[in-house]
């Protein structure tokens, strides 16, 4: 291990002031420094901030505090009854033990699980800008097949991202110079030349909620994870899907893709070619068939081009009713 000074922020100004490196769980940051992957030099504890509060907005949306923890933010009876893809995404996430730790800030930042990435002799562009990517020629079966590029094609591993991404969520910031919101599809970032470089965090800001817009009802929707094992493993595909028929027609289509795409995936293809018609199992397969457009498999992972097709149509299936 390396020294680091350690500081308990008991406010959110206090933590803002601090000036270090935020902690929230703990549960993927401390293995990551464990590894020396990561040498924050100081650590600032978020624990106890007045962060965890998950409510109903004015108009019916979301609005999840970012230190509400894994477990609470799935059990939430607003979460469970308005958007089950929510709640799946989580539930289908880590461990129990690690859901009651982890929280949902600390779940959108976490890191590549590229095992490249996490072996400090490894080359890797994302934690050593410059030293090359031994993904590219090494063996890459869980990589991205989406939003690649010659410098990295690590995939981003969280599940609810993929359900906030296709949910169009935004997630609420607060730094040194003031408060924002930016668009979850602009907060995490593709690597392209600066893989280093993988949200769009200002210095210093802390990220204080997740919201989530409010949909026409009926919004139906749920996540599949398509999986090595059934359980503690990460997403080799997945999708999240939300459809808002009203008249027998598909009014609404919000569906994203996980375990492909170096940031979660919205298909908007697929989108696009759900919208105005009427459900049928043909409307599904035809849809989920452009999933994979714009996909560049690697040496092992073209497996996933077909497998993310077939993971869509399936939950297109199952959401839309005509499983
Ligand atoms: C064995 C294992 C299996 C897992 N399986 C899955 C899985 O299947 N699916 C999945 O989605 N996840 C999985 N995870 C990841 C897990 O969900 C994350 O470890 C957890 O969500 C991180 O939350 P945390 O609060 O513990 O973050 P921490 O470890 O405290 O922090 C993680 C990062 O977020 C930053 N951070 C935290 N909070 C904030 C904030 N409010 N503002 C700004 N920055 C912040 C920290 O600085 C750090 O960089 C797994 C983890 C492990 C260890
Ligand atoms: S894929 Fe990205 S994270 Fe993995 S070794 Fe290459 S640069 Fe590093």
């Amino acid at each position: 291990m390396f020294p680091f000074s350690f500081t308990k922020a008991t406010s959110i100004s206090e933590a803002l002031e601090a000036g270090g490196r935020y902690i929230a769980g703990g549960t993927t940051l401390v293995d990551l420094m464990r590894e020396t992957v990561e040498r924050p030099e100081t650590l600032v504890d978020i624990a106890a901030l007045p962060l965890r509060e998950i409510t109903v907005t004015k108009g019916g949306g979301l609005r999840i505090g970012a230190l509400a923890t894994m477990t609470d933010a799935a059990a939430h009876p607003a979460v469970r009854g308005s958007y089950p893809v929510i709640s799946q995404a989580l539930e289908l996430s880590a461990s129990a033990q690690l859901r009651n730790m982890a929280t949902i800030g600390g779940n959108i930042m976490q890191r590549t699980r590229c095992t490249y990435f996490r072996d400090v002799t490894a080359a890797c562009n994302k934690r050593q800008p410059g030293s090359g990517c031994a993904a590219l020629d090494g063996y890459n079966r869980s990589h991205a097949i989406l939003g690649t590029s010659d410098q990295c094609v690590a995939t981003h591993p969280s599940d609810v991202a993929v359900a906030f991404a296709a949910l169009e969520a935004s997630v609420r910031l607060l730094g040194p110079t003031g408060e924002r919101g930016v668009p979850f599809a602009d907060f995490l970032l593709q690597p392209g030349t600066t893989p280093n470089r993988e949200q769009a965090l200002r210095p210093g800001e802390l990220i204080t909620a997740v919201e989530v817009p409010a949909y026409p009802r009926p919004l139906k929707s749920g996540y599949l994870k398509v999986r090595d094992r059934q359980s503690y493993e990460f997403a080799l595909t997945s999708a999240a899907v939300a459809l808002h028929v009203r008249g027998g027609v598909i009014r609404a289509a919000k569906v994203a893709a996980g375990g492909v795409g170096t940031v979660p995936w919205r298909l908007s293809t697929v989108e696009r070619q759900l919208i105005g018609r009427r459900p049928s199992p043909t409307l599904w397969s035809d849809a989920a068939a452009r999933a994979a457009d714009g996909a560049r498999p690697l040496a092992h992972n073209g497996f996933k081009v077909d497998l993310l097709r077939r993971t869509v149509e399936r939950q297109l299936r199952v959401v839309g009713g005509t499983a």
